[in-house]
């Protein structure tokens, strides 16, 4: 037996990132205590935020595509929405995969604590329990993954339930009329596409020049014309300056050049303007751990604080905050505890836009790479001559790799239309496995999908695709 073995951990926060490290650490025989506020672990990801939101937008897509059939030859009609039936098929998934976890966490023997943690010193935490009572329990290392919360405007805090954060959003209570989302980034988009597909006139107020500022501008584009359609307003370069409750709404204020219209009023108004680390833990001043300027938590390569006996990983160390880099930072934390040599070192974390069509983006992108001023060669493969996004009638998407042209190596990826969010996977590999752009090319991919787009990108590259024409040079 190591002698790692005897350790008692602790992991405060029971989301993607604290739950593997729990159960990771339980697996290497640690012995583990995991505490969350909530009665099975799960976290903002399964219980208010990817989950939830993907499992509205599932039926979403399908609203969508049954309007869109006709032009297919098929009628379906005005779709009913049921939304109680909706709003429990949602807390279904929910239900399902949070009692799963607590399922898997007592079959591994974790300890898990309904309660909120706070720091008495490095290795000890109280617990109040949400039972009733405090517990006081040492420990030899803590691993804190409390995660993030809704940014918060202040002039746009309303007590009333007409104003909704992402959590808001999420519980469906209704379908208003209209919405206002503010914020154009990943979340308000999610949530603004849910909405008007269940038939809400929604409006996107974003205050810098575009949508999603995070993704390349060839990426946002076909998304941008799609939601132009699907959205009554898209109002870039615009602020809200005030809101207030009225008898029927929200009177909303913008404010900025491009404005055309100063005041209107939503049924509702959701603000998804980012997130915020959860790093105001009581107690934490008792120990050495450093908090950064922007709230995250400074940890070092093996996610250890400055206190040598906590670590941090997830949302509360930094972005970007999603739930498969915090499960990673989980593992390696829990690795690194248990002795072995390991570092959190990505290549590539994919990020996903679940809205219709999808982008995903990975490894270096271009905007990065002009920031940087490094030298890529960009090879862009358009879905149109693609038979498969053809087959779907999806003809609007593009797949480009980001080729270093020295080493001919795939540094990065960008994919937007139908589907890219699982497609951005074999970009992650190709980037993880320090692919050359004739890896791709030279391998055999199925016909017809849509994986073939990414083996395209490669063949343009070398200007030897044979599904597009490009003259000779
Ligand atoms: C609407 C929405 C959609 C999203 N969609 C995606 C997506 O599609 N893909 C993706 O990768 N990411 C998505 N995210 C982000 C993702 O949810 C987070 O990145 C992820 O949950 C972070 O995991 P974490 O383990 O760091 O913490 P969290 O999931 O935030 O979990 C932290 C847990 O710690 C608990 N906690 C906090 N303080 C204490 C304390 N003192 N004591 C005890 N418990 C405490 C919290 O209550 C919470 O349960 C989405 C987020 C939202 C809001």
């Amino acid at each position: 037996m190591s002698e790692t073995s005897n350790l008692r951990i602790a992991v405060l926060g029971g989301g993607p990132g604290g739950y593997a490290a729990a159960f990771l650490a339980a697996d290497l025989g640690l012995q583990v205590t995991l505490i969350d506020g909530e009665r099975n672990p799960g976290g903002v990801c399964l219980y208010r935020g990817c989950i939830p939101s993907k499992a509205l937008l599932h039926v979403a897509k399908l609203i969508d595509e049954s309007r869109h059939a006709k032009n297919w030859g098929v009628e379906f009609g005005e779709p009913k929405i049921d939304i109680a039936r909706l709003r429990s098929f949602k807390e279904g998934v929910v239900d399902k995969l949070t009692g799963g976890l607590g399922v898997l966490s007592k079959q591994r023997k974790v300890q898990y604590i309904q309660g909120r943690g706070s720091f008495e010193n490095s290795t000890t935490l109280r617990v109040a329990k949400t039972a009733g009572g405090d517990e006081v329990l040492s420990f030899d290392r803590i691993i804190i993954a409390t995660g993030s919360r809704p940014a918060v405007v202040p002039s746009l805090k309303l007590d009333t339930p007409r104003m909704m954060d992402s959590t808001g959003a999420l519980d469906l209570k209704d379908v208003p009329e209209s919405l206002l989302v503010v914020g154009g980034g990943y979340i308000g988009l999610e949530l603004g596409t849910v909405y008007a597909a269940l038939g809400a006139k929604v409006s996107v107020v974003e205050m810098l020049p575009g949508l999603l500022p995070g993704a390349d501008r060839d990426l946002v584009l076909p998304l941008h014309k799609r939601m132009e359609k699907v959205f009554e307003s898209i109002l870039l370069n615009t602020t809200v300056a005030a809101a207030k409750e009225e008898a029927n709404g929200i009177r909303v204020t913008f404010d900025g050049a491009d404005v055309k219209e100063r005041e209107k009023v939503f049924d509702k108004v959701l603000v998804s303007v980012g997130r915020k680390p959860n790093s105001q833990i009581a107690g934490l001043e008792k120990t050495q751990v450093k908090v950064g300027p922007r709230g995250f938590i400074s940890v070092n390569a093996q996610l250890q604080t400055e206190d040598p006996s906590i670590y941090a990983i997830g949302d509360v160390v930094g972005e970007p905050m999603l739930a498969h880099k915090a499960t990673h930072e989980g593992r390696t934390a829990v690795e690194a505890i248990a002795g072995h040599k390991v570092a959190f070192e990505p290549n590539a974390i994919p990020a996903v836009v679940f809205t219709d069509p999808e982008i995903a983006w990975c490894g270096l992108t271009e905007t990065q790479a002009k920031n940087e001023n490094r030298e890529i060669k960009v090879a862009k493969f358009p879905w149109a001559a693609s038979g498969r996004a053809l087959t779907i009638d999806r003809p609007e998407g593009m797949t480009k790799l980001l080729i270093d042209p020295h080493t001919e190596r795939v540094v990065g990826v960008g994919i937007v239309g139908a589907g890219a969010g699982e497609l951005i996977a074999e970009g992650v590999l190709a980037i993880e496995m320090g692919s050359l752009a004739n890896d791709i090319a030279l391998t055999i991919h199925p016909h017809p999908t849509l994986s073939e787009t990414l083996m395209g990108a490669a063949e343009v590259f070398f200007g030897t695709s044979t599904d597009i024409y490009r003259p000779r040079r």
